[in-house]
Formats: C-alpha cells, structure tokens, sequence
C-alpha cells in the first residue's frame, strides 16, 4: 500500500517527549500494536481503523493510543477502562439481540473521529499517554469477563469510546467472552478496516453501527474525517461475510442531517444493503460541545424520519432520547401485534418466539432471543 493512503497529514499527529516515550515502555497496558506496517524512515501505518495513519518515530497516531516508538507501533490502551458498567443492551441501543439482557459494557481513552457535537469527549478526545489517571490501568479481559458473569450479565459491549481502535483488547477479550459462552457486542462509528474485521468478525455477535449521513460534507465538516466512504462498506461486511446482528443509528442534526433527502437516502441505502428487517434507531439530537447553538431536534422532524424510514421499507424503525409512548415498542410487521414492549429500559417480550417470529403467525422479526 502506497505511504499517501493515509487520510491523516503529519500536523495533525502527537508528538511525544523522549520521557514520555520512555515511560510507556514495559507498561502492562503498552502492547506492540496489531495491523501494521513498518514503512520507511522508520515509520509505520497503522490499519486498525480506516484512517490507515502513516506515523514517524517518536509520534502518536491520530487517536492518541498507537505510538511509534523506533520504528515499531505500540497499542496503550489495553486493558485501561475509562467506564464499566451492566447495562441493559437496550441502552446500547440495541433492540434486537437478547432483548431484555444485561450487557457488561466497557470503555477505553480515544477517537479516530473528532465529532463537535460528541458527548464523551472527555474520554474520546483523551491523551492516552498522560491522561491515564482518570482509568482502571489492569482491567485485563479475565477481569472483564469475570465482572461480566459476576453481574449475570449475558454478554460484553465495547462502546463509550471507539472500540475500532481498540483492536489488541477486544480481539482478546472477545475470545475469552466467547469461551465463557457470553455475546459480543461493538458500538462502533463503523470506520474500521477490513483487516479489523478479519481479525474481531469471528468473535463478534453484535454491530451497532452510527450511519450519520449520506453526505461526505456532514463527515468533513462536523467529524473531520474525508468522507464516509468505508463505513458503509465495513456494516455490510459485518453482517454478510462475519454475520453479525447489525443495527444502525442516526442522531438526527438540525440543519446538518436532518433533511428528508438524507433520510430517505440513509433509510434506503439500509435496506437495499442491510436488509428491510434491520432495526434503525433515530435518536434525538441535544446541544453537546461545540455545536450549543443547535437546538434539540424537533419531535416533528423525529415523526418524519421514522415515517420516511418506514416509507423506504424498513420494518423497524425506533426513535430514541426522546420520550414517546409506542416509539420503541416492536410491532410484527405482517399482523402489525405488540411483540417486544418497552418503557424506559424495561422489555417484556410479549408476542414473540424463541426462534424471534410472531407468536401470532410466524412472521420473521430478526430478533435474537
Ligand atoms: S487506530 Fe489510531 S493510529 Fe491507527 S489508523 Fe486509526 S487513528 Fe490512526
Ligand atoms: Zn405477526
């Protein structure tokens, strides 16, 4: 591969001291880094996620946890846990997979993307070689798996932070989940590499992907990465070579997203790639970071997107952060009957299968039990 494939200019990389580089070597959390490859000059590109940076000697990758120490690239972030909790997989959100389980969930220190509007950022846009204080250092994936059954959980999410640059440990501790017989769940922004899917696809049950916008302009300007192209590549190789369970988000940006074109552009990409059973969840925007003088998206636009979705074809369309009394309610899409009911994060299953069809006549509704 060619050294200007990288989509990040050498500006926009971390240069570290000779003491801090000295500091992360022998780190428990400091692991020579997966997917890459030594170039010239002693740099090295890294393809864990789709911004393949090219990185001289002494720098950081564009996340901030890939370092080129003399030639060679090192991943800091393994086992270092920035948040741990038992969440229901509804708040992921996911609605289709073990509806009603408890999914241990973790989260780490940085970002390939730059969002403004980013709600984590406190820990996305972390330095992850000075700002490690704020984290559990040795969370290594026999603790993670542990606390999992330890809270009878049913399975693990990656997710607070991007698990597509977190490679060295959700490899890991996807295989050791899968062993202890829990699923497996990314939250993911989707701009991760083939080869990163490769490596995690077969140990992955589950693909929350954020499907932002059709418009390269939307990832350029508010997500400072070139374009989405990747993205949609990446969701459609989840679930047709590795066969996980995908469901999209879109957090719908007042002036930014928000246009029925998008909409209905975003809904029947869906459908035409993903299929028309997959669940869509559109979330509502709330002012976050550097985008304040955004209002919160108007319910109205939120009823359009949902209406466009299902106008497009798709049969499971959610809306989310935002209260609404049958919003995130499953109904069978043949007998139009409640199946999975839920309010706030509380699910009852009342009208489906085991095998996740209607309990009334069959129908398919690629659920997960
Ligand atoms: S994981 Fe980090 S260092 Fe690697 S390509 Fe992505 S942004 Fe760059
Ligand atoms: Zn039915």
């Amino acid at each position: 591969m060619p050294d200007n494939d990288s989509v990040v200019a050498d500006q926009d990389l971390t240069e570290l001291r000779p003491d801090e580089l000295r500091s992360l070597i022998g780190l428990p959390n400091v692991r020579e880094a997966l997917l890459y490859q030594k170039l010239e000059s002693g740099r090295v590109r890294c393809n864990i996620c789709l911004r393949r940076c090219s990185i001289p000697s002494g720098m950081a990758g564009y996340c901030m946890t890939k370092v080129n120490i003399d030639g060679s690239l090192y991943d800091t972030i393994y086992g270092v846990v920035s948040a741990a909790h038992a969440d229901p997989i509804e708040k992921k959100p996911v609605f289709h997979y073990k509806p009603g389980s408890v999914c241990f969930s973790v989260g780490s220190l940085g970002c390939n993307f730059r969002c403004i509007f980013c709600q984590n950022w406190e820990i996305a846009f972390a330095d992850a070689v000075s700002s490690m204080g704020v984290c559990e250092y040795n969370f290594g994936p026999e603790q993670l798996v542990r606390r999992a059954l330890d809270t009878g959980s049913q399975g693990v999410a990656w997710t607070y932070n991007e698990p597509g640059i977190w490679l060295n440990y959700t490899l890991d501790s996807a295989k050791l989940a899968k062993q202890a017989g829990l699923y497996t769940c990314y939250v993911t922004n989707g701009y991760v590499t083939p080869e990163h899917l490769e490596m995690i696809g077969p140990h992955l049950d589950v693909y929350r992907v954020d499907i932002k916008s059709m418009s390269d302009d939307f990832y350029r300007k508010l997500i400072k990465v070139p374009s989405h192209t990747g993205i949609l590549e990446s969701a459609i190789l989840a679930k047709t070579r590795w066969n996980c369970h995908v469901e999209c988000v879109t957090n719908v940006i007042p002036g930014w997203n928000d246009s029925e074109e998008n909409i209905r552009q975003t809904a029947g990409w869906i459908v035409e790639n993903l299929g028309e059973l997959t669940p869509w969840h559109i979330s509502r925007f709330y002012p976050h970071a550097q985008m304040q003088d955004v209002p919160p998206t108007p319910v109205e636009t939120l009823e359009m997107a949902k209406r466009v979705g299902e106008e497009e074809g798709l049969k499971f369309v959610y809306l989310g952060n935002v209260r609404t009394k049958t919003g995130e309610n499953t109904y069978c899409p043949s007998c139009g009957r409640l199946v999975i009911e839920r309010s706030g994060y509380t699910t009852r299953v009342v009208g489906a299968t085991q095998e996740g069809k209607c309990a009334h006549d069959g129908a398919d509704l690629n659920v997960v039990m």
